[in-house]
């Protein structure tokens, strides 16, 4: 958590706005949505948390989030395309 930098709540919020509070991989929908056990959430594609830029953030719901992080199947070149959009 320390890795993550002061503002990273605004850095977050910002690109789940950008993201019209969407999951950028399934396109669940959090805008009227109260958290009933799924959120959105903001991924860094190279996992560095320090690396703020905003090519590098994307915003996931849990469930998405929790595969890219599990299993080792999010690779570079997902990233490398989604930056392309
Ligand atoms: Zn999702
Ligand atoms: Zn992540």
């Amino acid at each position: 958590m320390s890795r993550y930098s002061k503002d990273w709540n605004k850095i977050a919020c910002a690109i789940k706005q950008k993201a019209d509070w969407k999951c950028s991989q399934c396109g669940a929908d959090f805008k009227n949505k109260s958290s009933r056990g799924s959120c959105l959430q903001v991924h860094h594609w190279n996992r560095i948390p320090e690396d703020n830029r905003p090519e590098n953030l994307v915003a996931l719901c849990n469930i998405c989030h929790l595969k890219y992080h599990r299993g080792g199947k999010s690779n570079i070149l997902i990233g490398q395309l989604s930056l392309n959009l």
